[in-house]
């Protein structure tokens, strides 16, 4: 049985968390929903259940909000930005306090996210002056047409997000948005509201309009729809079958939506990996915030050489983990966020061993540490007629297969709907890239799980397959926020056959012109040579 905390229940709450919920619009007054932390059901806040008309009047305050915010310069936005980092910064403790109290998550989960929303800030208000700058383009015809690019805001952009990481994923996508010229309306998760309502607060108290982000909070099956009618692009993080409803809706509107959704993930153990290294990165790849992690680890293949080492050391280490309900550093995973999460895993580790598998370590429930507690698993044997071999289990369960060789490895990772996130350990940086290039996966990691991407945050993150449509992070994540408009200005002659020549002549030199046109130096001297 794992070490558990010394402290299984001691968590700060904070009694202002209780008056985060007049930060919810509302046309009228609701009924509230009580916001219980998974670690002991204790009440940390309220939200209230909101109704459609809530919703229509948040997209009328953000869309009147969002037009006067589009025309101030850049740099008011950026500045407005760079105050809520520091604000962020200076609140560090009461955030992970009420993050861990409210999901559960351990307080060094809690801190992963915290500073992931500060890098992630810092870099969009750096970057964007370059990304959304104005900018030439090559014009149709040399010296008679000028042409360029600008990004107008797209005007509101709802954000609708889960539980797991209440911060990163309210403010990844919000704060670029914001920063390219739109209003917000953001729909949190129902079980972890207060979390993205403290993260509106810093951004007010920076300096955001008040009306420019509007938060809705209640169950996304009945706000859903009313979100993305009242927006001109849909940001979705959730669940792949609450992602085909949002993109379905979306289309109907023929407004644009990104969708960061489900993953099955591979980590792939190489015969010359550094196996005390890939043991430790392994662990953290699965068991980080109890394995509830879109970019978590739920399958590893071992080259069959090291499976024995690294299945013992794996599991050793694994059930090394502390377990608890405490808000000190020294816990590594707490309890799952929900009833509902903890059956789906007991489901799944239940039918595995039902059908054969073998579990090295965990597989059991922890009651004495709180409701919600499910131990760190590791299960071989796994084949594909047990439940969790394909589904995402999205709880602290991994499987573990042994490879014969290099391109079983990379088939058996690809083999999945899903293509999220992967990782590769080797000794070779070389091949350590030759495979990442052959998987199917939005971000792929070598020698680390899922931060060294993942916090690349001037690289695109997403899925492939079932895993999503678009990008977060990068330029790609902010200039999703825009339409990007063309502006061609033609001087001296107009576009077309000139009144001097003849149509046949026009005709002839066009096509000579149109096929050199975009030939570079370079080509030109290797096809003049005839090379
Ligand atoms: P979910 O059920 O799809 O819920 C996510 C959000 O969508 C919640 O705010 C939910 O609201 C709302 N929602 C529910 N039905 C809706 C509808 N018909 N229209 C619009 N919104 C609706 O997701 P989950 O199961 O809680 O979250 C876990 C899943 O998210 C996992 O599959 C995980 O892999 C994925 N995820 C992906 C990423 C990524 O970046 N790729 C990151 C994190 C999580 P209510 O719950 O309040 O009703």
């Amino acid at each position: 049985m794992p070490p558990t905390s010394p402290e299984p229940a001691d968590y700060r709450v904070n009694p202002a968390w209780h008056d985060l919920s007049g930060l919810v619009t509302t046309a009228a007054e609701r009924p509230e929903r009580v916001i219980a932390s998974p670690i002991d059901g204790a009440e940390l806040g309220r939200a209230p259940i909101c109704r459609p008309q809530d919703v229509e009047l948040a997209g009328r305050r953000a869309r009147a909000a969002g037009r006067r915010w589009a025309a101030e310069p850049l740099s008011r936005r950026r500045g407005v930005i760079e105050r809520f980092k520091d604000l962020l910064a200076a609140e560090r403790d009461d955030m992970l306090d009420l993050i861990h109290a409210e999901n559960g998550k351990s307080r060094t989960d809690a801190l992963e996210e915290f500073l992931d929303v500060l890098l992630t800030a810092g870099y969009y208000a750096a970057k964007a002056p370059k990304v959304l700058r104005r900018h030439r383009r090559r014009a149709a015809l040399p010296l008679l047409t000028s042409t360029y690019v600008h990004y107008v805001a797209k005007g509101v952009v709802g954000v609708i997000t889960p539980w797991n990481y209440p911060l990163t994923l309210a403010a990844a996508d919000a704060v670029p948005a914001l920063l390219a010229g739109n209003g917000v309306i953001l729909k949190p998760d129902s079980q972890t509201p207060l979390t993205a309502l403290r993260l509106v607060e810093l951004l007010r108290q920076a300096g955001l309009p008040e009306d420019l982000m509007q938060v809705v909070t209640g169950p996304g099956g009945q706000l859903g729809r009313p979100i993305i009618d009242a927006s001109d692009y849909v940001m979705f993080t959730g669940s792949t079958a609450t992602g085909r409803t949002v993109a379905a809706h979306c289309g109907e509107r023929l407004i644009g939506c990104g969708a960061e959704l489900g993953g099955k993930n591979a980590l792939i153990v190489m015969s010359d990996a550094p196996l005390g290294r890939a043991v430790a990165g392994a662990v953290q790849a699965c068991f980080a915030n109890s394995g509830q992690l879109c970019i978590s680890v739920e399958r590893i293949y071992v080259a069959r050489p090291l499976f024995e080492a690294f299945a013992s050391a794996f599991a050793d280490r694994a059930a090394g983990l502390v377990l608890g309900g405490g808000g000190g550093w020294e816990v590594d995973m707490g309890p799952l966020i929900s009833q509902g999460q903890l059956d789906k895993v007991v489901e799944h580790v239940d039918d595995a061993v039902s059908k054969g598998a073998t579990v090295l370590t965990g597989g059991r429930r922890r009651p004495d540490l709180g409701e919600l507690f499910y131990e760190p698993t590791v299960l071989t044997g796994v084949t594909d007629a047990m439940t969790l071999a394909r589904e995402e289990t999205f709880g602290p369960v991994v499987a573990l297969y042994p490879v014969d060789s290099e391109d079983q490895a990379v088939a058996l990772a690809n083999d999945s709907e899903y293509g999220l996130n992967a990782s590769v350990w080797t000794s070779s940086p070389t091949r350590g890239r030759a495979v990442a290039e052959r998987l199917r996966a939005g971000t792929v990691n070598i020698n680390e799980g899922y931060a060294a991407a993942y916090g690349s945050t001037d690289a695109p993150m997403g899925g492939f397959g079932i895993s999503g449509l678009g990008r977060r992070h990068g330029a790609e994540g902010l200039i999703k926020y825009t339409e990007p408009q063309t502006v061609a200005l033609q001087r001296l002659a107009l576009i077309g056959p000139p009144a001097w020549a003849t149509r046949p002549a026009y005709a002839e030199a066009m096509t000579v012109g149109s096929k050199w046109l975009h030939v570079t130096a370079g080509e030109l001297v290797r096809k003049v040579a005839g090379r």
